[in-house]
């Protein structure tokens, strides 16, 4: 039973290396967070070893008594926390739980509808070299140019037009609520299924930080890895039985052979974690956080797509500072401050430079950060940038140098796994 340091030093080594990145940085990453050890050791452990295709009580392969366990809880406590009557656990992955659904409810060549990726929809909502692009017909809905929020007299007029089967809401990169509503109401209208994918904002309406997609949607997609912070995954819920049906089918044998019974027991240790009343304190505390983030880096003269936030994150542009956001992502990245560079609406730059960072404080917020420590890390975000925009790519060290001292004060101060 040799260690992994012992059988196999360089991974062993690069996780070492990893768990000290995390330590060391402010994780900003809008879609990542920090979870809990009983997270951690239950997708380490040895339900990783084992065959289960099919679902509770009815599995293709022997000895799943204890793996139906676990996945008969993760079902239970994912339909208590969100309010549903069903929950498909298995999905690996957010894009897989979407992959379902559209083999569920569509046939190749049919129509749907979903947020632009340039408006920050996501990839699987029929992105042009995603799957849902090239094998349905995407319509593409978009945000309005004066106040960059969802356009939904455009959603009411394309599906009028175009007569969708699915229209979907949510995305990566929108930091407002949707309409959950008025997007049912145009789907009853025009006879399309109404699909929310909470991905990002999970953790919030499972902590009733943000409004629930019941009772409205008829079928809900997630990830459990980001502000739900569970193992990485994915999740399908609904009310509706015959749709429940629809995605058992399309979920295994559709689309997955075995499913990871160490990931669902995983997620199932975090639905429980997400059942706490601690958790409603924490995602109130992400928003808040947010909201300070944004404010903090808007009152430096950056913009905010939208003016603002409702949820977990926020898109900088970084125009009014003529900032790249590969630009940006790389120097604070050099401070010890991680983020992505994302485009925003109506960006002209390229998808590989951008002219936006996206931020987001649910990692943050888990090791501890409140908002004055929000309000410090906005400062050091601006401290970072507009020693970017004054000393230009190559001579900003010194700044970041001493943004990074600040940052390790900083993460001293609240340490994980320790
Ligand atoms: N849906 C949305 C809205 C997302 O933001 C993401 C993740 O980035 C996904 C789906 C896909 O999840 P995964 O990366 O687990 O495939």
């Amino acid at each position: 039973a040799a260690s992994l340091a012992d059988r196999d030093p360089e991974i062993a080594d690069a996780i070492g290396k990893e768990l000290g990145r995390q330590r060391d940085e402010i994780e900003l990453i809008a879609s990542e967070n920090i979870v809990s050890r009983a997270v951690l050791e239950a997708q380490g452990s040895v339900m990783t070893n084992k065959y289960a295709e099919g679902y509770p009580g009815r599995r293709y392969y022997g000895g799943c008594q204890f793996v139906d366990i676990a996945e008969t809880l993760a079902i239970q406590r994912a339909t208590r926390l969100f309010g549903c009557r069903f929950a498909n656990v298995q999905p690996n992955s957010g894009s897989q739980a979407n992959q379902a659904v559209f083999l569920g409810l569509m046939k190749p060549g049919d129509t749907f509808m979903g947020l632009d990726l340039a408006a920050g929809g996501h990839l699987t909502h029929g992105a042009a070299p995603n799957m849902s692009g090239k094998w349905f017909n995407v319509v593409s809905y978009g945000v309005r140019p004066e106040d960059q929020m969802v356009d939904m007299d455009a959603v009411e007029r394309l599906a009028q037009e175009h007569k969708p089967k699915i229209i979907i809401a949510g995305g990566s990169g929108y930091a407002r609520h949707w309409d959950f509503a008025r997007f049912r109401e145009i789907c009853d209208a025009v006879g399309a299924y109404f699909m929310v994918d909470i991905a990002h904002f999970a953790g919030l309406v499972a902590g009733g930080a943000h409004p629930s997609p019941f009772p409205h949607a008829h079928v809900v997609t997630s990830t459990t890895h980001k502000t739900l912070r569970g193992p990485r995954g994915g999740l399908i819920l609904t009310d509706d039985e015959d749709i429940a049906k629809k995605m058992n089918s399309a979920v295994f044998p559709g689309l997955q052979g075995g499913p990871l019974m160490h990931v669902i027991a995983a997620k199932a240790v975090a639905f429980n974690e997400a059942l706490a009343p601690e958790f409603k304190l924490y995602a109130r505390a992400v928003v808040d956080n947010a909201k300070v983030l944004a404010d903090t880096v808007k009152s430096a003269g950056y913009d905010i797509v939208t003016g603002g936030t409702d949820n977990h994150l926020m898109l900088v542009d970084l125009r009014p500072k003529s900032l790249t956001g590969k630009a940006a992502e790389a120097s604070l990245g050099r401070a010890h401050i991680t983020c992505n560079k994302n485009g925003v609406p109506f960006d002209t730059a390229k998808p590989t430079i951008t002219s936006g960072i996206r931020l987001g404080t649910p990692a943050a917020t888990s090791r501890g950060f409140g908002v004055a420590e929000f309000k410090r890390v906005g400062e050091l975000v601006v401290e970072t940038l507009d020693g970017l925009a004054k000393n230009g790519e190559e001579n900003n060290a010194g700044v970041e140098e001493a943004v990074k001292a600040k940052v390790t004060e900083l993460t001293r101060r609240f340490p994980i796994y320790a």
